[in-house]
């Protein structure tokens, strides 16, 4: 069965081995979410990484909400913003200055580790608890990040391969699922040198082909691919909500200058206006409910 990689997400298993995975790919989702902004050519592949690793993470957790890294930088990248949900909906946004070095690796755009942070969220979005974790700003690599992420945090051995150019982003997710036993330790170890052995792991176009080239020792059972696209949940409601934690005198303040108030999303691109009036009609409302 021949399954296109272009924006998709397959999860395998190893039939002989506590073993599991998934490959990524993402195209017209990574495009589509990037292209929205004049991101300089690394800060657009560092975003796209961070959107396929969050895929590949997003597939596999049993939940409704959304999956959320932000980095809160101090360096030429102030903010990185990068959400899938569980639909694997995607949306990405990065605030920068200056120029923007080709080869400089997320850690270093983010500046001085000591006023940076970067936290993984897991929004339930359905009023259960949110959960967060620190994420060490620690290795090259958008990908170590996460394998460093993934072996402290959630105490899995995982190995994580990603690639992104102007076009696509590919990668792959490589996990011992618990209670792997040291016989399992062999797979995991040819299954890992084979991936980086490979000169262009991600050369093939469709999912299977990719793994038995990679596992062509092992039986490797592929599940039904699931598709991410790009969408952003803003709406006219969100950023009502917005004017209203800003608080009367400020959007007062706005309208004194500007007459009207602008905002734009940052992910998206869309603007939403309103008028004096209906800025105002956010806090007569407010003040007739209490
Ligand atoms: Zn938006």
């Amino acid at each position: 069965m021949s399954v296109p990689v272009t924006d998709s997400v397959t999860r395998f298993v190893f039939e002989r081995a506590a073993l599991r995975g998934a490959v990524v790919g993402l195209d017209a989702a990574y495009r589509d979410s990037i292209g929205r902004h004049p991101y300089p050519p690394r800060l657009a592949r560092i975003l796209g990484e961070t959107m396929g690793a969050l895929c590949l993470f997003a597939n596999s957790l049993k939940f409704q909400g959304s999956l959320i890294l932000q980095l809160q930088g101090s360096g030429a990248v102030r903010l990185l913003v990068v959400e899938c949900d569980a639909s694997l909906r995607l949306r990405a946004m990065a605030q920068w200055h200056g120029d923007i070095d080709d080869a400089a690796s997320l850690v270093e755009l983010a500046g001085d580790r000591r006023r940076s942070r970067m936290v993984l969220t897991l929004d339930p979005k359905d009023g259960g608890p949110l959960y967060q974790g620190i994420v060490a700003l620690e290795g090259a690599s958008v990908a170590s990040l996460f394998e460093h992420y993934l072996a402290t945090s959630e105490q899995i051995a995982s190995r994580v391969w990603l690639e992104a150019d102007a076009e696509r982003v590919r990668g792959l997710l490589l996990q011992r699922m618990p209670g792997a036993t040291d016989a399992d330790t062999a797979t995991w170890a040819r299954a890992v040198a084979a991936v980086d052995a490979a000169a262009e792991p991600f050369a093939a176009g469709d999912a299977h082909s990719l793994l038995t080239s990679l596992f062509r020792d092992d039986d490797v059972r592929a599940f039904r691919p699931r598709t991410p696209h790009a969408g952003c949940s803003c709406s006219r409601e969100r950023v009502a909500g917005a004017l209203k934690l800003l608080g009367s005198e400020e959007v007062e303040s706005i309208l004194a200058e500007q007459g009207a108030i602008g905002v734009d999303c940052e992910f998206c691109n869309r603007r939403y206006e309103f008028s004096a009036a209906e800025a105002r009609a956010l806090f007569a409302r407010t003040a007739a409910i209490h």
